[in-house]
């Protein structure tokens, strides 16, 4: 029976990673953190050490893909949820009723529970409802109730453009809910470097310094996470909610005035235009043909009727989009009337466009070591998260396949170790004999 230890070994390597710590009883932790807005490219043209280094010890993708719509509640709500726009309803940063003409400001909607429970559980919820404990830093949907179920522990975004120091602050408070609270489930938000792309362009160099800035804050989150110990139970994903395109201005272009095309008045009971390549109207009664004509005449832009949005929108269930959706062409504003639009840099553009993609990098006990993934949906970031936290999801979009190779002990990895281990008691069984 000399062959038998040999083979045993042989096996056991194959399998190439540790035990989990599921089978110990313990479970590691996950924080998950979204800088606003931060472009898939954006470290291409700037020194940034510490993402570097995130690469190296962890995982990255090439770039992700955000769900049409390619906004920040939108998307971020796709991520924590697993869900498309369609099945979650948050089909727009602006919490609205095209019935009664409410419009509301993102910043206003973040405690609003109507705008956000519609049916659909995300992360914190569905972890909780398993038995873990979990917060939301700032993050998006974070600070409303479920089904009237709230997150266990909430900070709701404070709106003043941030700094440094309290970057830090907010770190250190988050990982102290880990080290001193055993929370199982911390999202963290950061507003940057959406704010600087907007106000002045992706290109600008300022958008460089704040890249500097949050490469600083990764340096900082690793040296926390490893003074406090974390660093064998708390695994960390990095990612964000959309790209960031530069706004085409006269002279080079023809600006959009929608106006001009259509009597906006005279043809719409509601509308959302004025913000970026994303608009919304609400034709008066009988008059949805006559405005999708109108609209298809413009150009630099595309005009849906909701129900034949193409498949890969994942829009067209929804019932809050109002009948007519109109997406510019990359860098086109939408604008109503009069070009009153100021904002250097937008996103809410096709979500095939370059510029509209984003970043994932994930680092910690679970995944892999200066791994480089192909690009991947956001939407499949969502069954990775409970895979991590070794708990159901709740019905979800994703596709777990997609990103479990990100994981040292993935499914497939999983299945083998149970033929390890009953070809181990076979063998001795054998030797005993
Ligand atoms: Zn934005």
């Amino acid at each position: 029976m000399d062959w038998i230890l040999p083979l045993l070994l042989s096996l056991s390597c194959a399998a190439g990673v540790p035990l989990s710590r599921a089978a110990s009883g313990q479970r590691n932790r996950l924080l998950l953190i979204s800088f606003d807005g931060f472009r898939w490219d954006y470290d291409r043209d700037v020194e940034t050490p510490h993402l570097d280094q995130l690469g190296r010890e962890g995982v990255r993708a090439k770039y992700i893909s955000p769900p049409m719509l390619t906004m920040t509640s939108p998307s971020h709500f796709t991520t924590i949820s697993g869900r498309w726009v369609e099945d979650h309803e948050v089909v727009h940063n602006m919490m609205y009723n095209a019935k009664t003409n409410l419009k509301l400001p993102h910043q206003k909607t973040l405690t609003r529970s109507e705008w956000w429970d519609n049916g659909v559980l995300p992360l914190w919820i569905t972890a909780q409802n398993q038995g873990l404990k979990t917060g939301s830093f700032y993050f998006p949907g974070g600070a409303v109730n479920y089904g009237g179920q709230a997150v266990n522990r909430v900070v709701v975004e404070d709106p003043r453009p941030a700094n440094e120091t309290e970057w830090k602050q907010n770190i250190d408070t988050v990982l102290s809910w880990f080290s001193e609270e055993d929370f199982h489930l911390v999202t963290l938000y950061f507003g940057e470097p959406d704010r600087v792309g907007h106000q002045k362009g992706p290109d600008h160099p300022d958008r460089k310094t704040m890249i500097r800035l949050i490469d600083r804050t990764i340096g900082y989150l690793r040296e926390s996470i490893a003074r406090l110990h974390l660093s064998d139970s708390l695994n960390v994903i990095l990612t964000s909610d959309h790209g960031m395109t530069t706004v085409k201005k006269r002279p080079e272009v023809e600006e959009l005035v929608l106006n001009k095309y259509l009597n906006l008045v005279k043809l719409n009971s509601f509308e959302i235009l004025d913000y970026g390549g994303f608009g919304i109207l609400t034709p008066r009664p009988g008059k949805e043909q006559d405005v999708f004509d109108a609209l298809s005449k413009a150009p630099n832009l595309t005009v849906y009727k909701k129900n034949e949005f193409p498949e890969s929108f994942h829009l067209a269930k929804s019932k809050r989009l109002p009948p007519i959706v109109v997406v510019a062409d990359l860098g086109f504003n939408l604008n109503s009337r009069f070009i009153v639009y100021v904002n250097k840099g937008d996103h809410g553009f096709h979500n095939s466009e370059m510029d509209m993609k984003t970043i994932f990098w994930a680092v910690g006990p679970d995944f892999k070591k200066n791994f480089l993934s192909e690009p991947f949906d956001s939407i499949h970031i969502y069954p990775l998260m409970c895979k991590v936290l070794q708990i159901d999801p709740a019905p979800h979009n994703g596709s777990l396949s997609v990103t479990e190779k990100l994981l040292l002990l993935h499914g497939g990895c999983q299945r083998y170790r149970v033929s390890v281990a009953l070809l181990l008691t076979l063998l001795c069984s054998l030797a005993l004999i």
